[in-house]
C-alpha cells in the first residue's frame, strides 16, 4: 500500500463523526469515501452526498459484485465503503480516511495490515449514557440497546492501533490529527523518498 488508509470507529454517541469532521477541517488533503447504506435518508440528507442510499437488493448486488471493502450490519441496517474510490486513492498514494463502525474497522484491518486504525473511546459509560440521551433521537429501547452494543464493542478496541479517549473534544481532535502525523512518518511509508535521496 503506497497511500494511508485511516479508519476512525467507536460506539455509537463516542463523537467519532465530531472527530472525523474536525480531523478533515484541520488536513484537507485526506479524501473522504461516502458508503453505501440500506438505511432510508434522514432529514436533508442527500443520495451520493451523505451516503449512497440503497435498496436490499441493490446493496446484495455491491456485495456479490465484490464492490465493497467491508461491510456490516448496525442497528438494522447495512452499510459498507465502496472498494474503488478508497483503493484507487490509496494506490496513488494519497491519504482516505473512513468513519465505520467496529466490526467493519476490524474487516478492514485483517484485509490491510497497514491501515492506521483508530478507536474512539467515551470516558466512561454513564458519560456515553448521558449523551446518547442528550441526542433525543433515540428511544429507550434504542438507548439499552446502544449501550450494550457499546460494552461489546470497548472489549473489540484491544484489536485497534490506537485508542484516543474522548472525554475533551479539542485534545482528542489533536491526538488523531498526531497519529496521522506521525504515521506518515513510518519508515516503511516514506520507501520511494528514501530511494529518492540515496539515487540522487
Ligand atoms: P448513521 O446511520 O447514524 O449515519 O450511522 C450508523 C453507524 O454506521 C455509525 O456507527 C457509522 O460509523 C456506521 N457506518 C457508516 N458508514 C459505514 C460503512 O461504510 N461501513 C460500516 N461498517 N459502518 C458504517
Amino acid at each position: 500500500m503506497s497511500g494511508m488508509l485511516i479508519v476512525i470507529s467507536g460506539p455509537s454517541g463516542t463523537g467519532k463523526g465530531t472527530i472525523y469532521n474536525a480531523v478533515l477541517k484541520i488536513m484537507p488533503d485526506i479524501a473522504t469515501s461516502i458508503s453505501a447504506t440500506t438505511r432510508a435518508p434522514r432529514g436533508n440528507e442527500k443520495d451520493g452526498v451523505e451516503y449512497y442510499f440503497l435498496t436490499n437488493e441493490q446493496f446484495d448486488e455491491m456485495i456479490n459484485g465484490d464492490g465493497l471493502l467491508e461491510y456490516a450490519e448496525v442497528f438494522g441496517n447495512k452499510y459498507g465503503t465502496p472498494k474503488k474510490r478508497a483503493l484507487d486513492v490509496v494506490e496513488a498514494g494519497g491519504k482516505i480516511m473512513l468513519e465505520i463502525d467496529v466490526r467493519g474497522a476490524r474487516q478492514i484491518k485483517s484485509k490491510f495490515g497497514d491501515c492506521v486504525s483508530i478507536f474512539i473511546m467515551p470516558p466512561s459509560l454513564a458519560t456515553l449514557e448521558a449523551r446518547l440521551r442528550g441526542r433525543a433521537t433515540d428511544s429507550e429501547e434504542s438507548i439499552v440497546r446502544r449501550l450494550s452494543e457499546a460494552k461489546r464493542e470497548i472489549a473489540e478496541s484491544k484489536y485497534f492501533d490506537y485508542v484516543v479517549f474522548n472525554d475533551d473534544l479539542g485534545v482528542a481532535v489533536d491526538e488523531v490529527v498526531s497519529i496521522i502525523r506521525s504515521e506518515g512518518l513510518r519508515t516503511f511509508r516514506n520507501g520511494s523518498k528514501i530511494k529518492k535521496i540515496l539515487d540522487e
